[in-house]
């Protein structure tokens, strides 16, 4: 109890003495150490090279109505960015950089190359918490799986799921699974896992596209 009293004190000084040390500031009270100064210069200059201008031929207006398309995210364009989706997002508690409501204005905004070459759009776990909190209705976790969709059509698609759908098209299994763990499930005598129609899921691939979706550059170009 009194740990746990001590360590709450101990952010709540900490706390307090930011706000205080930083009203100071801004009210040009403290006087900065040369150190503390360049540091705080540094900060600003990374902060300025990190802040990218957005130039109009950056956006391409007809990206939100695109998205707009697939169901479920039709309502893309009434995001008010009240940013309750980022704040309820289990994801964006343990990433610094992933925010769906940061996405959403990127995807309002039709910055397409950014959003769509982001590896931050493959994060969402589609949990529907933030679909089911969001007071304009915006389908988010749609909006990103249309996102995604739209991603592995222009080329962009990160390399573990590349393997994972590979494994799918040969296997019939997102993983592979060895022959050790197979001997093992017959020594324990666990039932045969079972077999994949492998002949159907080529079918399937092909007349969909998936096949060519998934193909690595190597194999585009061994084909043509
Ligand atoms: S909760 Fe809905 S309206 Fe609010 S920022 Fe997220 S998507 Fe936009
Ligand atoms: S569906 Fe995706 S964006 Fe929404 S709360 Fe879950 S992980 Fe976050």
């Amino acid at each position: 109890m009194n740990e746990r009293f001590g360590n709450e004190f101990a952010r709540v000084i900490k706390n307090m003495f930011s706000l205080t040390y930083s009203l100071n500031q801004k009210a040009g009270k403290v006087g900065l150490t040369g150190e503390v100064k360049l540091m705080s210069e540094k900060r600003q200059l990374k902060k300025i090279e990190q802040r990218k201008v957005l130039r109009s031929t950056d956006m391409d207006l007809r990206f939100k109505y695109k998205i707009s398309e697939t169901p479920g995210a039709e309502k893309i364009m009434l995001c008010f960015q009240c940013g309750t989706c980022t704040a309820d997002c289990p994801i964006a508690r343990f990433s610094e950089s992933y925010r769906p409501r940061k996405l959403m204005r990127m995807t309002q905004l039709g910055l397409k190359e950014r959003v769509l070459s982001s590896d931050v759009i493959w994060l969402c776990a589609a949990c529907f918490t933030c679909v089911d909190r969001c007071p304009q209705d915006v389908g988010i976790s749609s909006v990103l799986r249309a996102l995604r969709n739209l991603a592995v059509k222009e080329g962009y698609m990160p390399r573990v799921y590349r393997d994972l759908a590979a494994n799918i098209l040969k296997t019939g299994y997102a993983y592979r699974i060895s022959e050790l763990r197979l001997k093992k499930r017959k020594e324990q005598e666990l039932p045969a896992l079972p077999k994949a129609n492998l002949a159907s899921i080529g079918k399937l691939s092909k007349i969909t596209g998936f096949s060519k979706l998934v193909e690595t550059e190597g194999e585009k170009s061994a084909r043509s």
